[in-house]
């Protein structure tokens, strides 16, 4: 008999990838293929593992990219074929998430699944502006309310009267677009015009934005800040409690939300902790670029190995080359060329392997080098001219990265990018290549801090750095004091 799979419902939690339970991320790494919902962060993506099928079926509003009944036909295909899958959901996945339309589904077709909590928007929000739901003076009691419907009109379905009478905090989800009906029925059922309002924004992550009211007041505030969803709505005293909780808002890095690549098994620098600390949303993810040498690529290397100079143009394209002669079991002592490099990085990648190369600034330097490499790489070093051969690697860019970035510029989720390094730039260009976004889209949505000459080669392909920074990444503090120049609307207490 064919093995069955398992699906998970995970709980994403509301934005702050941190909130995700321990139990989420186990299966998160364990997937064969991942079905996610447009409010999940998408930098959830990178816990997966790197061929794992990720499929989005991004609700926006008006826009539903997989129907209902799409979703459940892909979660049983996927499941009768043996694998495991999670079903990734915004918040916990039973608060207003479809999970009992979708584990029905799944159990009256015999297939095992396990539902994982996350934390709800509508607990962990409110938390995050510094109202508890519940507060021993405040409130006692507290409801969560869907504020749409099925119905054509799409307002609200509720026992107003019993809820403005019977409970001490109400959150309404998916309520701006009925925030008038919605005030207007509490006052019409009992609630003071001057019962305070709370509507929070993107909440949890950098940019949550919150608009204080009352019953009275809110609507108008509401258009006059342009609130969008993902919001929720927090009716109730509890909202008072904000003047002496707040803890999350307005410290010195909200609103600022960084993207920067980083080497494989490098943990987060100090610095990027204490961005973390006070109020950025720190994406430090490693881009990585898959490189692999085809059988002819390696036998050109081969063929002209013994009498020339090969010249690699980064360190992956070295890490591809050993590879491949590890795979073919070709013996080392057959390269007999003289090796090149053009950066520490690269250098160090061939010293690992035993081979020494000569570091050179340009490639003119050498006579008829043979030089392997990506095209984009040689394009940084502004082409490849006079004599020798260009030995072309292709390289791919994972899925799971694209996906990942896709959602993240689409959504508006990253509004700086910190490049370290060259190789960082050239991945994260190729990432732009392939999820069909133009440098200058990037540049127009995020303010770009580089290295000097890494600014050189961003300038050379069209992108114009916000701030190039002169010297090497020494120290944390200096990358920080570089950070308060280049974003200076920040204004941070030394
Ligand atoms: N299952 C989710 C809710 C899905 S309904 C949960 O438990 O949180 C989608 C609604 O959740 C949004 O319209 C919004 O009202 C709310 N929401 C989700 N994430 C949010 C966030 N980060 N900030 C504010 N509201 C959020």
């Amino acid at each position: 008999m064919q093995q069955r799979g398992i699906v998970y419902f995970v709980g994403a939690g509301p934005g702050d990838p941190e909130l995700l339970t321990i139990k989420g991320r186990r299966v998160l790494r364990e997937a064969d293929v991942i079905i996610f919902d447009r409010l999940v962060n998408p930098i959830l993506l990178m816990e997966t593992k790197s061929d794992a099928k990720l499929v989005y079926c991004g609700k926006q509003p008006c826009q539903h990219l997989l129907r209902q009944e799409d979703i459940h036909k892909e979660l049983l295909i996927h499941a009768r074929k043996g694998k495991t899958v999670v079903r990734l959901k915004g918040g916990d996945p039973s608060v207003f998430g479809r999970v009992g339309e979708e584990a029905e589904s799944l159990s009256k077709h015999g297939i095992s699944f396990e539902i994982i909590p996350g934390i709800t928007a509508g607990i962990a929000v409110p938390a995050y502006a510094g109202a508890t739901i519940t507060h021993r003076e405040h409130s006692r009691s507290f409801a969560v309310v869907s504020g749409h419907s099925k119905s054509r009109d799409g307002q609200p379905r509720v026992d107003w009267g019993a809820l403005a009478s019977g409970v001490d905090t109400i959150v309404f989800y998916m309520g701006i677009k009925h925030v008038t009906t919605i005030v207007e029925q509490l006052q019409a059922h009992g609630m003071k015009r001057k019962t305070p309002v709370l509507i929070i924004q993107w909440g949890t992550y950098s940019r949550q934005r919150t608009i204080e009211g009352t019953l009275a007041t809110i609507v108008q505030e509401v258009s006059k800040a342009k609130v969008m969803n993902p919001a929720i709505i927090m009716v109730g005293d509890v909202v008072t409690l904000r003047k002496k909780l707040q803890w999350f808002e307005n410290r010195p890095l909200s609103g600022i939300s960084i993207f920067i690549p980083k080497e494989d098994r490098c943990d987060d620098s100090q610095t990027l902790q204490k961005w973390r600390r006070l109020g950025a949303d720190i994406y430090s993810k490693p881009l990585s670029i898959k490189k692999r040498l085809t059988v002819s690529q390696m036998d050109r290397i081969l063929e002209l190995s013994e009498a020339e100079k090969l010249t690699f143009l980064s360190s992956s394209s070295v890490v591809a080359f050993i590879q491949s002669l590890h795979d073919r079991e070709i013996d080392r002592r057959r390269i007999l060329a003289e090796f090149y490099c053009m950066d520490d990085q690269t250098k160090e990648e061939l010293k690992k392997a035993g081979f020494i190369a000569t570091k050179v600034h340009r490639l003119s330097e050498l006579n008829s080098p043979i030089v392997v490499g990506s095209k984009l790489e040689l394009t940084s070093l502004g082409g490849f001219r006079g004599d020798g051969q260009f030995i072309q690697i292709d390289e791919m860019v994972t899925v799971r990265e694209k996906q990942m970035m896709q959602r993240m510029i689409e959504e508006q989720h990253v509004n700086t990018l910190i490049l370290t390094n060259k190789s960082h730039a050239i991945n994260f260009l190729n990432l732009l290549k392939e999820i069909q976004k133009t440098p200058s889209l990037l540049a127009a949505t995020c303010t770009i801090i580089c290295e000097e000459q890494v600014g050189e080669t961003l300038q050379s392909m069209g992108i114009v750095p916000a701030y190039m920074y002169k010297e090497k990444l020494g120290s944390d503090e200096l990358l920080f004091a570089q950070a308060k120049v280049a974003l200076p609307e920040v204004q941070i207490e030394s």
